[in-house]
C-alpha cells in the first residue's frame, strides 16, 4: 500500500495484507464496538430503518429518533399502512425527509412485491426506494451476511487514507470495498469501518496512535493524513429570499399549505412562501415549486385553474447578494395572504400586522431567508391585498362590491362600499403552487387545494425546521394587539376598525 497521487490511478489493496488488516480491525471491533440499539439487530426492517436514519445524520441524533419510530412503527406492516403525515410527522426534525417518504414507499413496495419479507440480497434491495449503494450494502450484509461493501462518508476517508489516494473514485471505492469485506462477519466488518471513521479516523483530527490499522496506512507511513482525502471546493450555495404570510384567524389558527409534490420540501406542510429577488420582484427562478396548484377565483375554494406555483426552490443566481426591503416583503405577502384567502373563498380581511424576525435555514443546495408577516385575517371582507404583482406594485385586487386597493410607497388605499361583499373576481393572479386533492361532492369531483387552519402551538401536521421556528415566532407574537399600533407594521381601517373602510397601512421606513 504505497503512496500515490491524485494523478496516479490507485491500484486495489494487496490481498496479501488484506487478511491481517482485517483481523486487527475486527479485533479492535469486538473490543470496543459501541453499545447501539440497532447493533445485534437481525430484524432486516429494524436495521434498515437505522440505516436510512444514519444517513446524513449524527449518531446522538439518530438515538434521539430510533427508538420512537419504533415505538409507532413496530413492523413493515405498521408502517406500510401508515398515513404519510403520520410517517412524516414521527420524522419531524430529522431532515431530509424524502428518506421517511422513501422508507414508507419501500415498506409498500415490499408488502406489494416481495410478500412481506424484505429482500435477502443486495440486488433486490437495490429495487426498494431511497436504498442506493451503501444502504443497500449495509442492510445485505449486517441483516442477511452478504459479502457486500458499504462505502460511506466515513469509509471512504478511511479507504482515501490507508491506501493514500487524494481522490478516490467511486468505482475504486466499490473495487476496494469489494476486495476488503471480510468474506465471514460482513456485517461486522462494515460497521466496524463506520465505526472507525467516526471514531477515530476522524475528518480533521485522526487520532492514528490508538488506530488499530495503523501499521497499514499509507498515508500515516508518508504523513499525509490530514490531506486524505483531498478536500472539495464547495461553491457557496445560492442565497433565496421567500416572503412568507402567516395568515392567522380571530380563534387564533393560521394558513398552513401542502407544497407541490416536486421541488423543495417535496409534499410537506409550510406557510405559504413566494420567492423574491433582490429587488423585491417575485422570482424568476422557478425550480422547485411544481405545477398542479389549484388557483381560482373565489367562491367555493373547490375549483381551480391548474399549475402555477409559490416560487421554490432553485439554483443561481436567486437572489443574489442584495435582499428585498422589508416593505417588498410585505407587499408581497400581502397579495398571496389576499390571493389565499381569496381562493379559499374566505370573505375576510387580510391585514399586515405584524413583521416577525427573518428564519434563515441552509439547505445542501441553497442558503434560504423566510421573512414572515403575520396577517390577522377577520373579518368579511377583504381590501386592498389581493392583486397583481407587477413591477414590485400590488395592483388592486377585486371586491364584488368595491375595489380594492393598491400598494404603493408604503401605503394600502382604498376598498370601500360596505364590508359585506364577497371576493368574487379578479383574484388571485399570482400563481399558487400547493398541492390539491380530488374530492365528490353532491355536484360531482371538485379539485381542493390542500391547505390546514392550525393551531400555531400544536400544529399536528410536520413541519420543517425553518417552518417550526416560523410558528413559534408567530405563536409567541401578539397579532391581535398588533393590529392597534404596536409593532414595526401598523394597519388599522380609516375609521379605526380593522373591517372595512379604507385600509391604510404604514411601514415605518426604519424598517425597511
Ligand atoms: S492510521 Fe490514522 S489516518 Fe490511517 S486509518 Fe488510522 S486513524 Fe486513519
Amino acid at each position: 500500500m504505497s503512496r500515490r497521487s491524485a494523478a496516479e490511478a490507485p491500484s486495489t489493496p494487496d490481498p496479501n495484507r488484506v487478511r491481517d488488516l482485517r483481523a486487527a480491525l475486527l479485533n479492535h471491533y469486538d473490543r470496543t464496538a459501541r453499545d447501539l440499539p440497532w447493533r445485534g439487530e437481525s430484524d432486516p426492517y429494524r436495521i434498515w430503518v437505522s440505516e436510512v436514519m444514519l444517513q446524513q445524520t449524527r449518531v446522538d441524533t439518530v438515538l434521539r429518533y430510533y427508538e420512537a419510530w419504533l415505538k409507532r412503527f413496530p413492523d413493515l406492516d405498521s408502517l406500510a399502512e401508515a398515513e404519510v403525515d403520520d410517517v412524516l410527522m414521527v420524522w419531524e426534525g430529522l431532515g431530509y425527509y424524502r428518506r421517511a417518504r422513501n422508507l414508507h414507499a419501500g415498506a409498500q413496495v415490499v408488502r406489494e412485491t416481495f410478500d412481506g419479507d424484505v429482500p435477502s440480497d443486495y440486488a433486490r434491495l437495490r429495487e426498494l426506494p431511497g436504498l442506493g449503494e451503501y444502504a443497500a450494502g449495509a442492510v445485505a450484509s449486517i441483516a442477511f451476511g452478504e459479502a457486500v461493501p458499504a462505502v460511506d462518508g466515513n469509509v471512504r476517508r478511511v479507504f482515501a487514507r490507508l491506501f493514500d489516494v487524494a481522490e478516490p473514485s467511486a468505482r475504486w471505492l466499490r473495487e476496494t470495498g469489494a476486495v476488503l469485506v471480510d468474506p465471514v462477519r460482513p456485517g461486522d466488518w462494515n460497521q466496524a469501518l463506520m465505526d472507525l471513521g467516526s471514531t477515530i479516523c476522524s475528518p480533521r483530527a485522526p487520532r492514528c496512535d490508538a488506530c488499530p490499522v495503523e501499521e497499514w496506512c499509507a498515508a500515516r507511513t508518508v504523513g499525509t493524513q490530514h490531506e486524505r482525502p483531498a478536500r472539495k471546493v464547495r461553491k457557496a450555495a445560492p442565497t433565496a429570499f421567500f416572503a412568507t404570510p402567516v395568515v392567522v384567524r380571530a380563534d387564533g389558527r393560521a394558513l398552513l399549505v401542502r407544497r407541490p409534490d416536486s421541488g423543495l420540501l417535496a409534499g410537506m406542510w409550510s406557510f405559504p412562501t413566494v420567492e423574491v429577488d433582490g429587488d423585491g420582484r417575485v422570482s424568476d427562478s422557478d425550480v422547485g415549486g411544481g405545477t398542479g396548484g389549484s388557483g381560482g377565483t373565489g367562491g367555493s375554494g373547490e375549483s381551480g385553474r391548474a399549475g402555477g406555483s409559490w416560487r421554490a426552490s432553485g439554483g443561481p443566481p436567486r437572489g443574489g447578494g442584495a435582499r428585498p426591503s422589508e416593505e417588498q416583503l410585505v407587499r408581497v405577502s400581502a397579495e398571496a395572504a389576499g390571493a389565499l384567502l381569496a381562493l379559499l373563498g374566505e370573505q375576510e380581511v387580510a391585514l399586515p400586522v405584524r413583521v416577525l424576525p427573518p428564519v434563515r435555514h441552509k439547505f445542501s443546495h441553497l442558503d434560504a431567508t423566510y421573512f414572515p408577516v403575520v396577517f390577522a385575517a377577520a373579518g368579511e371582507r377583504w381590501v386592498g391585498a389581493a392583486g397583481r404583482v407587477g413591477d414590485g406594485r400590488v395592483e388592486g385586487g377585486h371586491v364584488e362590491d368595491g375595489e380594492g386597493g393598491r400598494v404603493e410607497d408604503g401605503h394600502v388605499e382604498g376598498g370601500g362600499g360596505e364590508a359585506s361583499g364577497q371576493v368574487a373576481q379578479g383574484v388571485p393572479t399570482t400563481d399558487v403552487g400547493l398541492r390539491t386533492s380530488e374530492a365528490t361532492t353532491e355536484s360531482g369531483p371538485v379539485t381542493r387545494p390542500d391547505v390546514r387552519w392550525v393551531d400555531l402551538s400544536d400544529p399536528g401536521v410536520a413541519l420543517p425546521v425553518a417552518q417550526q421556528k416560523i410558528a413559534r415566532s408567530a405563536a409567541d407574537s401578539d397579532p391581535a394587539g398588533a393590529v392597534d399600533g404596536a409593532g414595526p407594521v401598523r394597519a388599522s381601517a380609516a375609521d379605526g376598525s380593522p373591517r372595512g373602510g379604507a385600509i391604510q397601512m404604514t411601514i415605518p421606513m426604519e424598517n425597511c
